[in-house]
């Protein structure tokens, strides 16, 4: 029930296939000719009996199609005409008092529903068309009804009214899903682009290598400190010989040396930090609020892990790396680029200076 009440107030969070929408319909006018077919069998009305003996093989044929995904738009078409071909003899036959015109007015966001739908297969299926077969059908069954009498009746008028209100209700009901399958899609596919764009937005703020952010997204974050004057610590780290280490056990090793750093790096943050791949084999990590000594040994700690890993390759003996750091303070420099280069500089003195170590102080050389 609550799953129905989504589908007709378009909350549903899917869409149904244009397959299974129409072959829904299909269905669901079978069963109301089958429906119709008692109908006017109870009250001896027999054209409209053949006529909906006729429909019944038609949409059966027509479902039996569509729910192999077969000849759709034809389907979609004879349906459409079929409809409008039966409210015309039945307004001719049981007059306009029986309601049978609600069904043309009703068939009409079909049109437009059918050519949305078919649009997006990229076929063109022009809405006009469905609408003036609609209007004319409409005009030819009211303008001619005024001319000749109704050859058939309920015999009571009684019958007449209740006929109408059933009419118009089925109308309803109608017009109430085909919008609701329309809008249900729609909704469908503003979600599907919404994900997609945040998937890019994710891509194009990631490095695809290690899975850590890539400058632009540190560049973000910093400014985001920089607007509210908050101070901030940098690490910068470079992998010391990494390129006799591609050169030893090639760049497929190379990279995973690279990616197994990286995690170092990952499990080192604090939710408000962001570690980014800063270069090649240089990551960075931005620290809002936090002092340059607490900074120092976090990166210690990351040295210390580096150096741990185990890394094991075929037909060498295991190797390790390390790493070489630099820390710095925002409050050292005058915005975010002289803090990275104070880090980098520190960096560089501790490369000259032996590699494998963190340098947090001022370089004196
Ligand atoms: P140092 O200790 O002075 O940092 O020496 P190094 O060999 O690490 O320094 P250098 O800058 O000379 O070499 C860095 C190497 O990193 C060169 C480059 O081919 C390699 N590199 C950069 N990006 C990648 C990558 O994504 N994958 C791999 N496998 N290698 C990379
Ligand atoms: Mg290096
Ligand atoms: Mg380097």
């Amino acid at each position: 029930m609550r799953k129905i009440w989504e589908y007709i107030s378009a909350r549903a969070n899917y869409a149904l296939s244009k397959k299974q929408v129409i072959s829904l319909i299909m269905l669901v006018l079978l069963v109301f000719h089958i429906g119709l077919l008692c109908f006017f069998a109870f009250f001896s009305i027999t054209p409209m009996v053949i006529m909906d003996i006729i429909s019944i093989l038609l949409y059966l044929f027509c479902y039996i199609q569509t729910k192999k995904g077969k000849n759709l738009l034809m389907a979609f078409n004879l349906c459409y005409a079929e409809n409008m071909i039966h409210a015309v003899v039945s307004v001719l036959l049981l007059g306009v008092d029986s309601g049978f015109t609600l069904y043309i007015i009703a068939m009409l966001p079909l049109g437009y529903f059918a050519s949305y739908n078919f649009k997006l297969e990229g076929k063109t299926v022009n809405p006009m068309f469905y609408v003036i077969f609609s209007v004319v059908s409409f005009f030819f069954a009211r303008i001619t009804s005024n001319y000749i009498e109704p050859l058939y009746s309920y015999g009571n008028k009684g019958v007449d009214r209740v006929i109408y209100m059933v009419n118009y209700v089925i109308a309803v009901v109608a017009i109430v899903a085909f919008f609701s399958t329309l809008l249900n899609q729609i909704r469908y596919l503003e979600n599907l682009h919404k994900n997609q764009n945040q998937k890019l937005e994710q891509l194009s703020k990631t490095d695809t290598l290690t899975g850590l952010a890539n400058r632009r997204s540190i560049q973000e974050r910093y400014a985001q400190s920089e607007a509210v004057k908050e101070s901030y610590a940098l690490i910068l780290g470079d992998i010391d010989d990494f390129k006799m280490v591609n050169d030893t056990y090639g760049h497929d090793v190379g990279d995973l040396v690279l990616k197994a750093v990286a995690d170092v790096f990952k499990k080192a943050v604090r939710g408000e930090d962001t570690v980014c791949r800063w270069g090649g084999e240089e990551i960075l990590i931005f620290l809002p609020g936090c002092p340059l000594n607490n900074a120092m040994h976090r990166a210690q700690e990351i040295l210390q892990n580096i150096c741990k890993i185990n890394f094991e390759v075929e037909d060498h003996p295991a190797f390790h790396v390390s790493m070489t750091l630099g820390v710095s303070i925002s409050t050292e420099a005058k915005d975010f680029m002289e803090t990275v280069k104070i880090a980098d500089d520190r960096l560089y003195f501790g490369k000259r200076n032996g590699k494998k170590q963190v340098v947090w102080d001022k370089v004196k050389e």
